[in-house]
């Protein structure tokens, strides 16, 4: 029996699957509504007797380490190593190089370190370290729930390393030291970051004679990846799931000094704003989310990116504002109470607002306006009606403005917006656009009114021989085959698609707007052929300058 059979032998799949859904039995299995996809009536099925969870719709699933893989998203080796500790089997460092593993001993190198870290600090020669953190008010218990450690021997982890089997190559390429025993982060304060499971996967080293900006951070690497990590995830994914609720800080810190306060429902995230991918794994647990970031400039940068990443992401988002005090850790040292502050929280709207009151004059009307047009700008993102109808009513209610109105603004944005992206599409053609348009809504006779040119002058425009053999189709009642069908029907698929929500109104909007652009480029053409031919200090040049000048009128372009 393999190591991995093993473990997943003495793992109860029934159990393991069952923090993650809703089950039922049916006969000797049992059903559930499946984990990685989304569906009304249950295709996942449980097999105790199997030992699998498997849907039968989507094929994810199968025995213990996979289903963990996959619910978890993490390689096999993080699989097995959680898996492992259940179990109580214990794998040994060189299972990986038998297996050509590279990323089981990377794990097991950082637990190394982080134990001889640990151990450092507790070292009586090294007592002025602790204390330091127990005067900065982080307390013992703190110190052991987030295993902070010291470094303060740069060569000692390295031949620890190298007694448990790994190569000078291997731990050198780990990141932690920057040459043959020359510990990356001596002299510093360690920070182990942890994965959703617990396992270091980085460092954060910090100096202690200056505290705030002197810290380095582990490289980026195959277990590292820095726009995902949350940090205290793992201490704090029970209480958020709990509590249904989740409060992101800024990185170290904030977090230490929130759980240090009670507040297990709290992480930090680091270098960016809350990502796409920190926002997957936070739903797993909970629908509600505080963010509480920095009130310096670039703290509420990152509150601005971290919203727009969390439009339409069916999440209720609240914004708190700490009174007085740039972060969490400042607030609370300062006997502020945190948890009052939470009831205060913002909603997204109420802090755009909040934000530029403070360039705008919110109770001038020039103020409003000013305000209300940056508000459209963050609602035309948002997809469902029944969030956008709560926004504009609260920006009503803030700005005192009725909302009738600010619906049918609104509206008209949007299909203006719709309309401006006509001009930057780029995936198809124009030209086999406008032939999908005239084809599906029959706008023949609409094109060559407002087209402006021949249609021997239009040829000059990339694959306008679609539009051309269209128009004498349908003159001769007879298909030529000079047009890829194929292509076309893909075309007005796309077409349809695009414009599924729209009235007919807008649709044609669109669709002058492609004929816009033609006569632009025909225009273009004529007055470089007129320019070029005619002698500039002629009258006829004159007449047919204002010839030319009549025309840019008619059409819509810029000419003097
Ligand atoms: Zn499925």
């Amino acid at each position: 029996m393999s190591i991995s059979q093993e473990i997943e032998s003495k793992i109860n799949i029934v159990e393991l699957a069952g923090r993650y859904v809703q089950m039922k039995k049916a006969g000797v299995n049992y059903k559930a509504l499946c984990p990685f996809h989304s569906e009304k009536t249950a295709s996942f099925v449980i097999s105790p007797v199997k030992n699998l969870a498997y849907c039968f719709s989507c094929h994810h699933g199968g025995g213990p380490i996979r289903f963990l893989m996959e619910m978890e998203k993490i390689e096999f080796s993080e699989a097995l190593h959680i898996l492992a500790k259940e179990a109580g089997v214990e794998l040994k460092t060189d299972y990986y190089k038998e297996r050509g593993e590279k990323t089981g001993d990377i794990y097991d190198m950082y637990r190394i370190a982080t134990d001889f870290y640990r151990e450092e600090i507790l070292r009586d020669e090294n007592k002025e370290k602790l204390n330091y953190l127990l005067n900065r008010g982080i307390s013992r218990e703190t110190i052991d729930r987030f295993g902070l450690g010291y470094s303060g021997n740069p060569r000692e982890l390295f031949t620890r390393m190298k007694d448990k089997g790994f190569t000078e190559q291997a731990i050198i390429d780990s990141g932690i030291f920057v040459g043959p025993g020359r510990d990356k982060f001596y002299g510093r304060i360690i920070f182990p970051i942890a994965n959703f499971a617990g396992h270091t996967v980085a460092f954060t080293g910090r100096i202690t004679d200056k505290w705030e900006p002197k810290y380095l951070n582990s490289p980026v690497s195959d277990i590292f990846n820095k726009s995902a990590i949350l940090y205290g995830f793992h201490l704090a994914k029970s209480t958020i799931a709990k509590e249904q609720s989740v409060i992101i800080v800024e990185w170290q810190m904030d977090t230490v000094a929130l759980h240090q306060a009670n507040i297990y429902n709290t992480v930090g995230i680091s270098w960016t704003a809350l990502t796409k991918e920190h926002i997957t794994l936070i739903k797993r647990f909970t629908k509600k989310l505080y963010l509480c970031l920095d009130w310096d400039k670039a703290g509420v940068e990152a509150t601005f990116k971290s919203l727009e990443n969390l439009y339409n992401e069916d999440l209720d988002i609240y914004v708190i504002s700490l009174p007085d005090a740039k972060d969490p850790d400042e607030f609370i040292k300062s006997g502020g109470d945190f948890q009052e502050e939470m009831k205060k929280a913002l909603t997204p709207i109420a802090f755009y607002i909040k934000e530029w009151a403070k360039k705008y004059d919110i109770t001038q009307m020039t103020g409003k306006k000013a305000i209300w047009e940056e508000l459209k700008k963050m609602l035309k993102h948002i997809k469902n009606p029944i969030e956008i109808d709560a926004y504009i009513r609260e920006i009503g209610k803030i700005l005192n403005l009725s909302t009738d109105v600010l619906y049918s603004e609104l509206k008209n944005f949007r299909e203006k917006r719709i309309i401006e992206d006509v001009k930057k599409q780029t995936s198809f053609e124009r030209t086999e656009l406008l032939g999908g348009y005239m084809r599906l809504y029959g706008y023949f006779d609409l094109f060559l009114e407002k087209f402006q040119y021949t249609l021997e002058d239009g040829m000059s425009i990339p694959s306008f021989f679609v539009i051309k053999n269209l128009l004498s189709e349908r003159e001769s009642g007879k298909n030529n085959g000079a047009i890829d069908l194929d292509r076309l029907s893909a075309i007005e698929l796309f077409i349809e698609e695009d414009n599924a929500s729209l009235s007919q109104e807008i649709i044609t909007q669109k669709f002058l707007e492609l004929i816009g652009y033609l006569n632009k480029i025909c225009f273009e053409q004529e007055k470089k052929i007129l320019l070029e031919n005619i002698d500039p200090n002629s009258t006829e040049y004159m007449i047919e300058r204002h010839k030319l000048q009549e025309k840019a009128k008619k059409i819509g372009v810029k000419f003097n």
